[in-house]
């Protein structure tokens, strides 16, 4: 045994819970179909996989300022190269926000029912996270509004947000950000933005543009199919960027990172291809939850890759979720979220999702 005792974490970071992820295999540890996490059932760029093969050598040290994917985002987004910063995923962006504006005695603002990672990235700097109300789980303006106090530095939007896949509309998020005072730090978290109507731009990547107060961050793990190299990035005023980039982790993406995500930028085809993909196939899997609402099951409207439907008839979300794992399929379900009645299904395979509708139906016939 060893001598000393572990020392003592501070009080705000032993009020954490460790992130809890999609769960990739059942619990005799089979593999099944995952739809948990919100991967691209497509998987990644053919060009961008070949690119990972011809990385340069793993002994060397990578460029640290990740120069030629900034410059190829800045060129594709029209966003000089200077107010852009490249992250170990968007989450490491997120907490680094977190963390460079907010400390104890400060709140942070975010929605119930958004991305559980706010929560942690909150407690980890001792600020105390303030949860604002849904309207219908979807993001209540007024409700956010209203929390804010002189304490607020940040306030986190997922748009589209995860797990209730709502959209906050252009008009909406100006409002938002119109009654936030200059000093609070508004992040828009546009991970899966790729999946939202081009004719819907949420208009974010404009207001980080235009205010010193905005940070937009965004992510290679979701319509590039590249959640397992972890690469985020985010933009903003230069001085924002400048003050996240000093505290982020040296040399915080791998060469094949960088290599990946330089040939992904470039591929906007499959990106295109993916969003198409998931616009058929979650139209499609939603149409036919919409025919079981006699059974209480109801599919929330999604701009994203994923779709959170609620189980309020006889068959429940927990029954749904074994019955599914069952039938090889895993799929999310939120009871630490306070979404004990709901499942999030990530938009996967069209068959898949018609067999998961197939099955619903099955259940919810038996359950009567
Ligand atoms: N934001 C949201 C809303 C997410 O759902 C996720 C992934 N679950 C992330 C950020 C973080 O993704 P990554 O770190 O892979 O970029």
């Amino acid at each position: 045994p060893a001598k000393n005792r572990a020392p003592t974490p501070k009080p705000w970071i032993e009020a954490i819970h460790a992130y809890v992820p999609g769960k990739s295999s059942g619990a005799d540890g089979r593999p099944l179909i995952k739809l948990s996490a919100n991967e691209n059932p497509l998987g990644t760029s053919p060009a961008a996989l070949a690119a990972r093969a011809a990385a340069v050598e793993p002994s060397l040290y990578p460029d640290p300022d990740s120069t030629a994917l900034r410059r190829a985002l800045g060129e594709l987004h029209d966003i000089d190269p200077a107010r852009i910063l490249c992250g170990t995923g968007s989450g490491e962006l997120l907490t680094l926000a977190a963390s460079a504006y907010a400390g104890p005695g400060d709140e942070v603002l975010y929605v119930r029912y958004g991305f559980s990672l706010y929560e942690i990235a909150a407690r980890r700097c001792g600020a105390t996270p303030v949860v604002a109300p849904d309207a219908d789980y979807g993001t209540d303006v007024d409700a956010l509004l209203s929390l804010v106090s002189e304490r607020t530095r940040v306030v986190f939007i997922a748009n589209p947000n995860n797990p209730t896949g709502s959209f906050l509309p252009r008009d909406e998020l100006a409002r938002l950000h119109a009654g936030l005072p200059s000093e609070v730090l508004l992040v828009v978290d546009q991970a899966y933005v790729e999946y939202v109507a081009p004719e819907d731009d949420d208009g974010a990547l404009a207001l980080a543009a235009a205010h010193g107060n905005v940070l937009v961050t965004r992510t290679f793990s979701k319509a590039y199919g590249l959640a397992g190299e972890r690469v985020g990035w985010a933009t903003g005023a230069t001085e924002l960027i400048e003050v996240l980039n000093r505290i982020r982790g040296p040399f915080n993406l791998s060469n094949s990172a960088q290599a990946v995500a330089l040939a992904a930028v470039r591929d906007v085809r499959f990106v295109e291809h993916s969003r198409l993909h998931n616009l058929q196939t979650r139209a499609r899997f939603v149409q036919a939850l919409e025919a079981l609402g006699n059974h209480g099951i109801r599919p929330l409207p999604s701009e994203a890759n994923f779709v959170l439907v609620t189980f309020e008839g006889a068959l429940t979300a927990e029954v749904a979720y074994n019955g599914l794992a069952e039938r090889g399929y895993i799929v999310r379900w939120l009871p630490g979220q306070g979404l004990p009645h709901a499942l999030r299904f990530t938009v996967g395979h069209t068959h898949d999702m018609d067999a998961i509708a197939a099955a619903l139906r099955q259940m919810a016939e038996a359950s009567k």
